[in-house]
């Protein structure tokens, strides 16, 4: 069994976008610089949205100008559009992820359209990026739970799934937007997706939020199945914006310690990931949302003292 897992760092993009006030660009690049030297090697670092959606990631053109300067890592941004790809790929872009929820309830909410409007968007903007040899992960919200509609159920979210593999060629990822899933249901999708639609696990990633502390049990249950893709942010910031409540990705120094302790491959230095927490929380409105920062490091400032 292969055992390299490779983590995509969102700090920058679903990290920084829940921060009620916009962090500077400069101090934006100095913690992705961080997380780059602690040697993760995908980093999801911003997101060409309209900046009245996301004022805070409003300075995506302005980012990109220096990202690109950082060596050691790969950089990806989320595009929720054809106009968002356009941009992405002006700015420097060759890896996007392009953003579908897997409720309808909720992507009328957060997109402004049905989830079969968005996958016929996917057409187009597929077309586009093999046209451009851009690689277009397609990474579907709200995959196992919606604020508004409840649980989706396995079926439901893989037939999401199928519809945008039978369009598009690259990976795609499920994410736990509010934080809602159970390892169960994480299994029955994973499964399921094996089995009809993704022979190939290591087209998949799982993208899990730690709202309710769930999520090294969800990470767990899917290395047991396979899946060696997952996405965290450094600090265990971020949330969701149009998820109320839904505070905390799965931090990456909590997900790192555990593959470590598992015996998985990760290429990251933990001393310097630490370091790259202790930045990012000081950019966070509230205390810390993960555990090694504390446990590591005592005194390191995990409250908020502003
Ligand atoms: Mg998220």
């Amino acid at each position: 069994m292969n055992n390299t897992v490779w983590i995509e760092d969102v700090t920058g993009r679903d990290g920084l976008q829940n921060e009620p006030n916009p962090v500077p660009t400069a101090q934006k690049l100095a913690l992705i610089r961080k997380i780059a030297a602690a040697g993760l090697t995908r980093i999801q670092a911003t997101s060409f949205v309209h900046p009245r959606w996301v004022p805070q990631l409003a300075d995506a053109e302005e980012l990109s100008r220096y990202l690109f300067e950082i060596p050691g890592a790969q950089f990806s941004a989320l595009i929720p559009n054809r106009k968002g790809y356009e941009r992405a790929v002006a700015a420097g872009f060759r890896h996007l992820e392009f953003v579908i929820a897997a409720s309808d309830t909720f992507n009328h909410r957060n997109l402004n359209r049905s989830t079969k409007e968005s996958l016929s968007l996917l057409g187009e903007v597929t077309e586009l990026a093999v046209r451009d040899g851009v690689e277009l992960r397609v990474g579907f919200s709200n995959a196992y739970h919606c604020p508004f509609e409840g649980t989706i159920s396995a079926p439901a979210l893989i037939a999401v799934a199928r519809a945008a593999r039978e369009i598009h060629p690259w990976p795609i990822s499920f994410g736990d937007t509010d934080g809602m899933a159970f390892p169960w249901q994480v299994r029955e999708a994973v499964t399921l997706l094996q089995k009809e639609v993704m022979p190939n696990l290591s087209q998949l990633g799982l993208h899990f939020h730690d709202t309710y502390g769930r999520g090294l049990a969800n990470v767990y249950v899917a290395l047991e199945l396979g899946v060696r893709n997952f996405d965290s942010t450094t600090g265990g910031l971020g949330g969701c914006p149009y998820c109320p409540g839904a505070s905390g990705n799965l931090a990456t120094e909590d997900l790192v310690a555990f593959l470590q302790g598992m015996g998985y491959e990760t290429g990251v230095d933990m001393e310097k990931l630490l370091d790259a927490a202790e930045l990012a929380i000081t950019f966070s409105s509230r205390s810390y949302q993960g555990r090694l920062l504390r446990a590591m490091r005592p005194n390191a400032a995990c409250s908020v003292a502003k």
